[in-house]
This record gives C-alpha cells, structure tokens and sequence, in this order.
C-alpha cells in the first residue's frame, strides 16, 4: 500500500518496489541486515544495555524482574523492530517475520486493557503521565510507527491492533487538552505515529490526534526553548532547542502539513529550514552543536542547536539521531514540494553524519559525530566516546541508523503526474506502476558515490517523464539518451526531466563531476574560519591520524590552496572506500615552544603525503585523531 497523501507532489512508491542490486547502499542494506539487526537483538538482549526487550516480558507476566534501562526502552526497541519490517519487505525472510510476531505477541500481552503501554511506568509505582521526561509519549509514538509499517509490509494487521488500541487510548487522553498534559510530547515521535496510523487506518481521529500534538506546542505559559515548548510552532522562526526533538516535531508538523495542506505550518517549517541550513548545520549535515547551552531567549538547553554560526568541531554533539532526524525531515519536505534542495540536504547526511554513527562491520555504534577528535587525549562530554559501543547507556541511536538504512530503498524515487522522480543514485532495480496504472521498470546501473557515472535501463515501454535529481554540487553533470546528448537544460540543484515515449532498453546516461573540491565556511563561523573541508561527490572527507607517520600530529597539517588531491579506490580498506590522496604541508607543533600566543613568523614548514577518507569510516581503526575542518596555506 503506498502512502498518497493529498499534499505532497511526489508520491512514495511501495514499500517493495525498489530493491538494491549492487554497490555502495546495496552494501549497506546488506550489513543491516546481517550485521546491524542481529548485534542490535544481542545488544537488547543484554540486561545491561540501555534499551531490553525483557521490559516487555516482565510487563506481560512472562518473565519476573524490575524494569531495566531507560525511559524511552521501549520505544527503542520498537524502532529495532521497525528497521527489521523495512528489511524483511525486501527480504521476505521468513525468520525475521517470526522474530517480529513473537515479539509483537509479548508486546500486546504488555498492554494494559485501556490501550495505554509504557513498561517504564508499569513495571514501577509511578503513575501515568507525571513528568514528560518518562517519555510515554514518545515510547506509544514509536510503537505506532512500526506498527503501521509492519502491516504495510506483511500484511498482517496483529501489530496494528495494539497501534489502534493506542491510539484510541491517546486521542480519549489528549482530545479535550487537558491542561496538566499541556507540555506532553517531550520527544514527539507520537507525531508522526500518529499520522502513520491515519495513513494505513484512514480513521481521521487519528490525524486530529497528530494536529492536537502540534497545537500543544508553546500553548501554554511555562514552555521551554529545550523542547521547542516555549513558542508555538506556527509563530516560530527559529531552529531552538534539542535536536532531536526538534526534527521529530518538524517531522510530524510536515506529515500533519501533507495530509491537511495548511499553509502556516507549512512557512514555519521553511522559516526554521532556512535558519538550520544556512547558519546551524554542519558541513556533514550533522545538527545539534551543543552538548549544554543557552538558547536565545535564555532558557537551559541541552543537545541542542547552538547560536547562529555556533559550530564549534571538537565538542559538537550531531546525535545521530538528530542528524538522521534532519533526513527525514528533508524527505518529507521533498515530497511536499519536489524542490531538490531538500533532497541534497538528506543525501548530505545519508552518506556522512549518518554513516558515522555505524562501524564498518555494523556492530558498533557512535552517539555524538564530532568534526575534530584529539584521540586519547579528548576530553569526553556527555555522551561522547573514544571508540563506538555495543551496547551504552542511551541506545537510542543504533535502531535510528538500522531503520534509516533499512528504510532507504523506499526514499530512491518517488511518483508524480509527470512520471518518475529518481531522487538517489545507487544500483537498484524499480518495479511499480505510474500514477496512471501503467507498468514501469528501471535498471540502475552506477559505482556512485565514488564514480559519478550513473545509468539507468527503462524496462517498459511507456510514455512519462523521468526526473534525474542534479545535486546542487553537480555543475556540469550531463544526460545522454541512448548514446546522445538529451535535449535538456541540466541545471544542478534541480530536478532535469526527459520526458518522451520509452522503449524497452533505452538508456539513459548520468555524468556527475566528481572533481574534488576545497570548501570554506560563512566568516561568522568562528571554529572554520580560515580552514578547508574537502568533498568529492556527496562525501565529506577527513584526515585521521592513522594515515599520518606518527611523529605527525593532525593539527600541524595545512592545506595549500591549489592542493592536487587525487581518488584511489581501495576496496580492502573500510569496506571500500575512495581516498584522496596529495601533497599538504606540514608546521611542526614544537615551533611553538609551548607558547599560546606569538608574533606571526616564517614557519618552517614541509610537503607531507596525506591520505583523507571518507569521514562516515573514522574511527574503524583503534583510537585516533580526526578532523574535517583543516587550515589553509596559501604556500
Ligand atoms: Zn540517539
């Protein structure tokens, strides 16, 4: 069943219509599958881990014991079982199906009569809805979500029986606003639960549910910039606050803004893009700057967006769950609007502050993506490690990653009138039928990221447009048509469409420059100033300390202006990855004879070989030191 929601342009395709067949996310789909999703049931099988399935059984009368973990446990584990639906709608892999229904099973065994399921209450003498900060809300939010993906995937409608309930349970809750529960929805995923269950349900009282949500925000005095509760949403032009939820409101806002089409929501969302993309996100698409701040109308914040161009590299925070809420975001408002923009923004995290959080064998995990690491000598704030975990004392993020990886098939093309949007380049293959009901079938053919070829086989003898996405860093990409020049205007940072009568086996052809280039950083942010970051296609690269002799300390490394950086793939390195390889400079640390400050004088600086990697695989070779952001000589 696809999801066609009134307000959006592009419409989804089904949620097993796409299918990797090879390369870079084929890859990653692949690890999630067998690595990811298994280590993450080992890890939440650990009694000691940060979010256990053993709540549930405990709940359910099943098991004895006292709850363990956090607060948003469950809702955590629901995420888990989110991803493993998306896999197993490709997958069909009938053991991952009886995995989800015994655990589905004990889930609804858990649930109280009345709808309501939150173990980290129930399993403890607190009542209901005391403090947002236990989290019911969020935890109830999840259970929707995967829920009403599971049944678009199976089929089967046990999960969304306890999702019903839930839902039921909340809207009797929540439909008159009480005013104890003004400031409910710490974390808001019941958001976009909410309107998922709408989506796969069509009981309207479950939209009016996400809409209530959304009007709670900032309602009522006593809010706070911490959880985006101090100002309604629709008066809001600023990203503030914690950034996960922060992205989960926006995403839930967008959702509720594509099924009702109401215009305030929709300009808030775009105020608050404008200000986190052209002064608060980071050059990987990380957001969420500090560890603990000050937000501009002086409330306490903490995991949050800082200032304007705050974006301090060492001590950035960049939850992994905010960086992959940021994609989401995106994802949506590309489908509300088709406007490309959007899509560069979430293919930016997908390939780098998504990646990050996830070790190259997919076992372990990171929950902060600082830009700069000082190896052992770093100095950890709150969450921050020196190497990824298996299991932690916040498990929230490994099911955000397993979910979004799982997931992303589904993001690749999307459908309108004109015919087939083609939003992320990666070998698939796509089976659907257009808009109008006739069949459609592509071939996608490509090393992308790390060749900027792509091509892409029609399998249908049909009449519609087909939409290439030109990343905005793409100036200069090119369309062929079998063998020919397309007669298009290919402008980047824009959708090109070729819009003609297919025939089976036609090709279409993508050149995307893959040149590398040296970025700078508005002046305003202070931590970048006079230093490069270096991308090649959507990749961000970083020089980490591994790559360096080890007399040679990553902050003595400058890179001249004219750098020749060369790409060598190597695919016994990190899974595979393409390096940069060139000639920088090096100024030796001692210059300094330990003094802070000195008059500028003539370094006595000489050429070292580098080699830079791809940020997403830092920290896959013991403990190191890293950096995106690198100074500029002009030598
Ligand atoms: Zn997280």
């Amino acid at each position: 069943m696809a999801t066609y929601s009134p307000y959006c342009k592009l419409k989804e395709v089904n949620s097993d219509s796409v299918r990797w067949t090879e390369g870079f996310w084929a890859e990653k789909f692949e690890l999630c599958y067998k690595s990811i999703i298994p280590n993450m049931r080992e890890a939440m099988n650990n009694p000691n881990n940060a979010a256990v399935f053993k709540n549930f059984y405990i709940a359910a009368g099943l098991e004895e014991g006292e709850h363990l973990g956090t607060f948003w446990s469950d809702g955590d584990c629901y995420k888990w079982l989110e991803a493993v639906a998306h896999v197993y709608s490709v997958t069909r892999d009938k053991e991952l199906d009886c995995i989800m229904d015994q655990l589905i099973e004990v889930i609804g065994k858990a649930q109280d009569l009345d709808g309501y399921i939150s173990t980290q209450i129930q399993l403890t003498d607190v009542k209901r809805w005391q403090d947002k900060r236990y989290h019911e809300l969020y935890n109830m939010g999840h259970l929707m979500t995967a829920a009403s993906v599971h049944y678009r995937v199976t089929g089967k409608d046990n999960f969304l029986k306890i999702a019903k309930k839930v839902g039921d349970y909340l809207y009797k809750t929540f439909k008159s606003r009480p005013s104890e529960l003004a400031h409910f929805g710490f974390n808001p995923s019941n958001i976009m639960g909410s309107v998922d269950l709408y989506r796969v349900t069509g009981n309207i009282k479950y939209l009016e549910l996400a809409r209530i949500f959304v009007d709670m925000r900032g309602s009522a005095p006593g809010g706070s910039d911490q959880n985006q509760d101090r100002v309604p949403l629709r008066k809001e032009n600023i990203a503030v606050g914690h950034a996960v939820t922060a992205t989960y409101l926006y995403c839930g806002a967008a959702d509720v803004y594509a099924e009702t089409g109401e215009k305030d929501l929709f300009e808030s969302l775009e105020r608050i893009w404008r200000d986190v993309t052209t002064r608060k996100m980071y050059v990987t698409g990380g957001i969420g700057a500090l560890h603990r701040g000050v937000s501009v109308r002086g409330d306490l914040i903490h995991e949050a967006f800082g200032f304007e161009y705050q974006l301090p590299n060492s001590t950035a925070y960049n939850e992994t769950c905010a960086n992959i809420g940021n994609a989401m975001w995106n994802w949506r408002m590309l489908k509300i609007t088709g406007d490309a923009k959007y899509a560069d923004v979430m293919e930016l995290v997908l390939y780098n502050s998504m990646l990050s959080a996830v070790s190259i064998d997919g076992k372990r995990f990171f929950y902060t993506n600082p830009l700069r690491w000082y190896g052992k000598e770093h100095r950890l704030l709150s969450s921050d490690a020196y190497q990824r975990w298996s299991i932690f004392k916040c498990y929230c993020c490994p099911p955000q990653v397993a979910r979004a990886i799982a997931w992303l098939h589904e993001w690749v093309y999307c459908l309108s009138e004109e015919g087939v949007w083609v939003n992320l380049y990666g070998g698939n293959v796509l089976e659907t039928k257009l808009l109008d009901g006739t069949p459609i079938k592509l071939i996608q053919e490509t090393r992308y990221p790390w060749d900027g070829h792509v091509k892409i086989t029609v399998n249908e003898k049909t009449k519609c447009a087909i939409l290439l996405r030109i990343p905005a860093w793409a100036e200069g990409a090119e369309i062929k048509v079998n063998g020919k020049p397309a007669d298009v205007k290919v402008k980047a940072g824009t959708y090109v469409g070729i819009k003609r009568e297919w025939s089976l086996g036609d090709v279409i052809e993508l050149s995307l420059p893959m040149d590398v280039r040296l970025l700078e950083a508005h002046p305003k942010v202070e931590e970048a100033r006079n230093q490069v970051a270096i991308m090649r296609g959507p990749i961000v690269y970083c020089l980490e300390s591994v790559d360096l002799p080890n007399d040679i300390d990553i902050t003595e490394i400058h890179i001249p202006h004219n750098i020749k950086l060369t790409p060598r793939y190597d695919e016994n390195l990190l899974g595979g990855v393409t390096v940069l390889e060139g000639e920088a400079w090096r100024i030796p640390e001692e210059e300094w004879k330990n003094e802070l400050y000195r008059r500028i004088t003539a370094s006595s600086a000489e050429p070292v070989r580098i080699t830079l990697i791809p940020y997403y695989a830092w920290a896959n070779r013991g403990i190191s030191k890293m950096t995106v952001w690198m100074p500029l000589c002009y030598f």
